[in-house]
This record gives structure tokens, C-alpha cells and sequence, in this order.
């Protein structure tokens, strides 16, 4: 099956009236025939549901249609990216752990990661996500690796199977957040990724509509080394153990469920995935393409000759460099010019909406991090970041080059 046929026939709706989409269960709970039932669903003795913190069909839809679509033995939908990357990491870390992770990281993540430290969780962040400098950073504390494979805004990209070696070398998972690279770029798992996250909000989803995420498990990650002792009784899961830990623990505990209509929307998007990334990639190429003979500017995407990566997009990610181009304008004051001159762009918080979204991130994302951090996660004072959209290209070159022309022209 091709990537496009796979997301229609790979999870297909098991309806009884032969609905094409899953139907909404917009439920919190579910009743059953008799005590003893109930009881049978509690020990997952029996199939069904009890209650929509725990499970729900709709969710379980759109969990079974990522879980094909990445390849692995199941997902945990959350209510948003940040818990299914919170809970991903507490279903592995505990107090006294260290985590090493990518410096180029969403700047909610690397809130995050800040937030981790009053539960005595230290995170380390290297530069650059290279196999030598992860394998430096390991200590016997060192219970993951957590890296953006598309680091969102600094466009990094990592060399997924080098880190994964370097990981189980040392007896402990990669922890993939996909939301940039998307799986139509790459599926993580094969190239060793242990665990991948993905904040559905973005190119799952793909309009805009809904605050989701998800986490996906392999299935390949041993767990049973005396690394991790709070897996205890849920070894006995086998290679269910991650999903397991997770799903009766933390992820239920916690209660970061997606609302059974924010899972349907998400199922929804995602079948038009391959078509919309089809044309979100051209774009950024074309625009980036064009954007990098004007002068006055400086532009940063991953699939452009110029840059670092050019290589690893092509052997890694079949060439395409996905939805995200940053621009660097110059000064602050330009910045906010040229973003403000755009006629189609619109200035948002947000990624992989099929409308093209434009944000200075110094001012924005990152308010909370020191220059430091931001400079480290790529982000400059006059840094513009890009989300392309599927409008007609040459609408976008146009729009973008009125507005750099303009630039240049003002000052
Ligand atoms: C947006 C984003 C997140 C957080 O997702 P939300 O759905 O906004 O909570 C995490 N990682 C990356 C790479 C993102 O772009």
C-alpha cells in the first residue's frame, strides 16, 4: 500500500451501519449488562469501555490509525502535545534521572523540561544532536534521549539511526518527537526510534480545528535492565510493557485524554496528510527557493542546498524538508515590519495548518527562555518563522517578496 491508500484502508471503521468515518461517542461514561461485566472491563478481562478518561471508541480509532500509519504495536492519544510529551517521558524518568535532549526544541517543551527540575529530574541539552555529543553526555543517570527529528524553529535535523545506536548502546531509548518531520517525511521506528510523540494539533490534524497529541510505542525497547525499576510488574507485559505502565498509570492517573470530538477531528485530518504535505513541501521549497535570492535576508530550510542537512533530508527524509522555513531579517524592527506587510500569511502561534502562519518567535515562544537558550534553539531577535501553507506558490512568492522588497525599500 502506498503512503496515501494506507491512510484510508490501513485502520478501517468497523461500524455496524457502515459509517466511513468512526462516529462520535461524545460520552463519559459507558453502562453494561451487569455488575459482573463492569467488573471484567475494570481488569481488561473483557472488551469495551468504562469510562472516557480510560478509553473511548473514537479515541481508539484515531490510536489505531497512528499506530498503523508509524508502525507500532499502539498509541496513547492525549489532550494535547505537551502531555503526550510530558507523559512520555514520566512513564520512563524519575526522581534522580537525567534526560539528554536536542538545544533546537519547542519552546513549550523546553519550559517543560525547566518545570522537570522540582521533581529532581535534571535535563541536559546538547547543541547539537550529533551520536558524539549524546554519547558524551550519557552518565549512569541517563535514562533517554529525547530529540525533535525537525527541530522546530531551529531546523536541525537528526540523524535518527546514529542516535538510536548510541541509545541502546547504553541500554536506554530514543524518545521521538515527529510533529515536524510528520510521517509522511519518515517513520522513526525504522530507522530505531523507540518511542515517537507527536503533537496532533499541527500536520495530523492539519486545519487548525483541535489541541491533540499522541504517543506511539515500538514495541522494541527492553525494558527489564535494572535501569528501570518502576516498570516492575508491568515487565510481565512483554512488549506492551511501555503502553501498559502508561496507559494504567501516569497517562489515566494524570488524565491527559483528548475529548472523543478533538479525536475525531484528528482521524478526520489525518487522512489528507500525504496531499496536504505533498503541497506544503513543494511550497516551502519554492518559497525558500526564491526567498534566498533577495537580498537583505537570510533564509534557513532544511531542504535547500545551502544548507547543513541538505544530505541527511535527502537519505533520511526522501528529499523533502517539510513545512517550516525561518527567515532572519535583519534586526527585530524589521522583523515585525515585514511580518506586518504580509497580506496572506497570518501572524499565529501555531504550525502545519493548511493556511500559511507566520510568528516572531523571540517575542512570542520564547518569552520565557533566557537569550542563551533561545540563541541555542535558533531563535534570534530577528528571526521570522515560516509554516507554509497550500496557498497557490505564486501567490506566497509574491506576498513574501512585496514584503522584503518593501523591507528593502523602507530602510
Ligand atoms: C506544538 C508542538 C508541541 C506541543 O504541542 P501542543 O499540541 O501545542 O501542546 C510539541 N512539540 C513540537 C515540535 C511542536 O511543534
Amino acid at each position: 500500500m502506498g503512503f496515501n491508500t494506507s491512510l484510508l484502508h490501513n485502520a478501517a471503521v468497523n461500524d455496524k451501519f457502515g459509517a466511513t468515518q468512526p462516529p462520535i461517542y461524545q460520552v463519559s461514561a459507558f453502562s453494561h449488562d451487569s455488575a459482573e461485566t463492569l467488573e471484567k472491563v475494570f481488569a481488561s478481562r473483557a472488551p469495551g469501555f468504562s469510562y472516557s478518561r480510560i478509553g473511548n471508541p473514537t479515541v481508539d480509532a484515531f490510536e489505531k490509525r497512528i499506530a498503523a500509519l508509524e508502525g507500532g504495536i499502539g498509541a496513547a492519544a492525549c489532550s494535547s502535545g505537551m502531555s503526550a510529551v510530558t507523559a512520555a517521558l514520566l512513564n520512563i524518568l524519575q526522581a534522580g534521572d537525567e534526560l539528554i535532549a536536542g538545544a533546537g526544541l519547542f519552546g513549550g517543551t523546553i519550559d517543560l523540561f525547566s518545570d522537570l527540575a522540582q521533581f529532581g529530574i535534571t535535563v541536559k541539552f546538547v547543541d547539537s544532536v550529533t551520536a558524539e555529543n549524546v554519547a558524551a553526555m550519557i552518565t549512569e543517570r541517563t535514562k533517554a534521549v529525547f530529540a525533535e527529528l525537525i527541530g522546530n524553529p531551529k531546523l536541525d535535523v537528526v540523524d535518527i539511526k546514529s542516535i538510536a545506536d548510541v541509545c541502546h548502546s547504553s541500554g536506554i531509548p530514543l524518545v521521538a518527537d515527529s510533529t515536524t518531520a510528520t510521517p509522511y517525511l519518515v517513520h522513526p521506528f525504522e530507522y530505531g526510534a523507540d518511542i515517537v510523540v507527536h503533537s496532533a494539533s499541527k500536520y495530523i490534524n492539519g486545519g487548525g480545528n483541535s489541541i491533540a497529541g499522541i504517543i506511539i510505542d515500538s514495541g522494541n525497547f527492553k525494558w527489564d535492565s535494572g535501569k528501570f525499576p518502576a516498570f516492575g510488574k508491568y515487565r510481565a507485559f512483554g512488549k506492551f510493557a511501555y503502553l501498559s505502565k502508561l496507559r494504567n498509570g501516569l497517562w489515566r492517573n494524570a488524565g491527559v485524554c483528548i475529548s472523543p470530538f478533538n479525536a475525531y477531528m484528528c482521524s478526520v485530518g489525518l487522512e489528507t496528510l500525504g496531499l496536504r504535505m505533498e503541497r506544503i513541501c513543494s511550497n516551502a521549497k519554492a518559497l525558500a527557493g526564491h526567498l534566498q535570492t533577495l537580498d537583505g535576508i537570510t533564509v534557513n530550510y532544511p531542504a535547500l542546498e545551502s544548507s547543513p542537512y541538505f544530505p541527511l533530508v535527502q537519505s533520511q527524509f526522501g528529499g523533502m524538508g517539510g513545512g517550516i522555513l525561518t527567515i532572519r531579517a535583519g534586526s527585530r524592527e524589521k522583523a515585525f515590519r515585514l511580518i506586518n506587510s504580509l497580506k496572506y500569511a497570518l501572524i499565529a502561534t501555531n504550525i502545519g495548518d493548511i493556511r500559511t502562519l507566520v510568528i516572531h518567535p523571540a517575542s512570542t515562544i520564547y518569552l520565557h527562555s533566557d537569550k542563551a537558550r533561545r540563541e541555542q534553539a535558533g531563535v534570534y531577535e530577528d528571526t521570522i518563522r515560516v509554516s507554509v501553507g497550500i496557498e497557490d506558490i505564486n501567490d506566497l512568492i509574491t506576498d513574501f517578496e512585496n514584503a522584503v522588497k518593501g523591507e528593502n525599500t523602507n530602510g
